[in-house]
């Protein structure tokens, strides 16, 4: 039976070190929070935003803007979070309504504050093993690995999804760490082929059991990213839990593994840009 990889207690492990190194600098680091449109999963959004922020010591800066909102005024409002000297890290709440064009909004973000790692310059610079911030999700899920000692140089591992914001920079990371990376997606001829072979397996695709038991190999480490709502109430991920968990040496549960993680690495990043601004080295 799988060792269960506790995401929440890694998380309080990451919150309290952020918090901890926090409280030397000049000034509390500041987060703002942008979201368009009202409802219920943008206010658990802006919560659990706010929450982490208390947690660690610092300011949250909420902007909640009608739907109707135009792709102007939103960049008028980020050139003024650009420029606003207490705030160190802009998160723009994605999925944007259909009348914004979503790279324009992304990359008017400054890259110093962009703590989500979505913008062109830092997924450049992750691209040369340069990495300012890195996406929140990956980086979260290399922790884990960390974390729980899983050696990832020479391992055979495979990347389900190839979304710019997970499965892209996941396989990017773990190839930094002397990983063989495979990245599927949905145009991926016999999946299965390719998952047996992983050592280590990430899935990412958002489709409720595709991973089947069978379709991984005795002893992988099993890290599910996925958030799929369930019919009757609830969330799973990709991966056939109890079966996979038989076979798998390492493997993440839905809720409470990647997702807590991710939240945790972002407030690092806060803490990172904070530190570029205010000018204080490590
Ligand atoms: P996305 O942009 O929709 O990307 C999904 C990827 O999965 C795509 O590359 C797609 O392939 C691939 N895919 C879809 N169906 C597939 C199939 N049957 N076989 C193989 N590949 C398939 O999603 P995302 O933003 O990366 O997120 C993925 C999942 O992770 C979602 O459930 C999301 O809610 C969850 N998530 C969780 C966290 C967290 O903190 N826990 C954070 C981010 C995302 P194509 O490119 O060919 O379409």
């Amino acid at each position: 039976m799988a060792i269960l990889i506790d995401g929440k207690a890694l998380a309080a492990k990451l919150k309290q070190q952020v918090k901890e190194e926090a409280v030397s600098l000049p000034r509390q680091p500041g987060l703002a929070v942008v979201l368009i449109g009202d409802n219920p999963a943008s206010r658990r959004y802006l919560d659990s935003k706010e929450k982490d922020c208390r947690d660690c010591g610092f300011l949250s800066f909420e902007y909640r803007l009608p739907e109707d909102t135009s792709e102007k005024e939103l960049l008028e409002l980020i050139n003024r979070l650009n420029e606003a000297a207490e705030v160190d890290g802009i998160l723009i709440q994605m999925p944007l309504p259909e009348h914004m064009d979503s790279r324009n909004i992304l990359q008017a973000v400054s890259a110093k504050k962009d703590v989500d790692g979505f913008h062109p310059v830092n997924v450049g610079l992750l691209s040369i093993d340069d990495a300012r911030f890195v996406p929140c999700t990956p980086a979260g899920i290399m922790e884990m690995l960390r974390e729980y000692e899983i050696p990832i140089a020479g391992k055979r591992c495979v990347v389900v999804g190839r979304s710019n914001t997970v499965g892209k920079p996941m396989g990017r990371l773990l190839l930094q760490e002397d990983g063989t990376v495979t990245v599927c997606h949905s145009k991926t001829v016999d999946l299965g082929s390719i998952t047996r072979e992983a050592d280590i397996l990430v899935s990412a695709a958002g489709v409720a059991n595709l991973i089947t038991a069978d379709m991984v190999k005795e002893g992988a480490v099993v890290i599910d990213v996925a958030m799929n709502r369930k019919d009757g109430g609830g969330w799973c991920g990709d991966v056939d839990f109890d079966a996979v968990a038989a076979k798998a040496s390492y493997i993440t549960p839905v809720p409470g593994g990647v997702g807590p993680t991710t939240r945790a690495v972002l407030m690092r990043n806060l803490l990172e840009a904070a530190r570029m601004h205010m000018g204080v080295s490590k």
